[in-house]
């Protein structure tokens, strides 16, 4: 079975959504393999999204990021990356709420850069991420 990288964000874990979103994952069919709850430094923050270090709002994301601890999750089950991407809902929590109502996102975001969850993007952003923060790879 895939597995894919879930992260519930400083906003998520703040606003006591956490069992909701955990039930919305198990309701969803998918297995939590690992769990842990930390707190990314400004160091992992940008790690992780080195992809967007480019960008203009790479430094609040990395900020909103080190804002409050994170929990990290490996979810597994058929079709894990792409079925918990639908599960959270697009991008931007604001649109979320008018486009995708059911969504993750739409319960618990509030904006595009506060989103409260994370999902990787493809197998291999899977792949890197769950090796980033548990040091294995999602193939085994
Ligand atoms: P994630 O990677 O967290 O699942 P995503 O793949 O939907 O989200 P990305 O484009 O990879 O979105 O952006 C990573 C994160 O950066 C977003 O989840 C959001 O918190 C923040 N972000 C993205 N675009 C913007 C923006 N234009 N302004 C502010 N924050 C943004």
């Amino acid at each position: 079975k895939e597995k894919t990288l879930a992260i519930i964000k400083p906003d998520g874990l703040y606003g006591n959504y956490t069992e909701n979103i955990k039930k919305a994952i198990l309701d969803s069919g998918f297995t939590i393999l690992k769990e842990m709850t930390i707190q990314l430094d400004d160091d992992a923050a940008m790690g992780f999204y080195a992809e967007h270090s480019s960008k203009g709002f790479f430094s609040s994301l990395v900020k909103y990021m080190t804002s409050g601890p994170v929990l990290i999750m490996v979810l597994e089950k058929e079709n894990a990356v792409a079925d918990w991407r639908t599960l959270i809902g697009p991008t931007d929590a604001s649109t979320a709420k008018i486009t995708h109502p059911h969504s993750i996102r739409a319960m618990c975001g509030m904006t595009l850069e506060k989103n409260c969850v994370h999902g990787s993007d493809s197998f291999q952003s899977a792949e890197r991420e769950i090796a980033f923060f548990f040091d294995e790879k999602s193939s085994d």
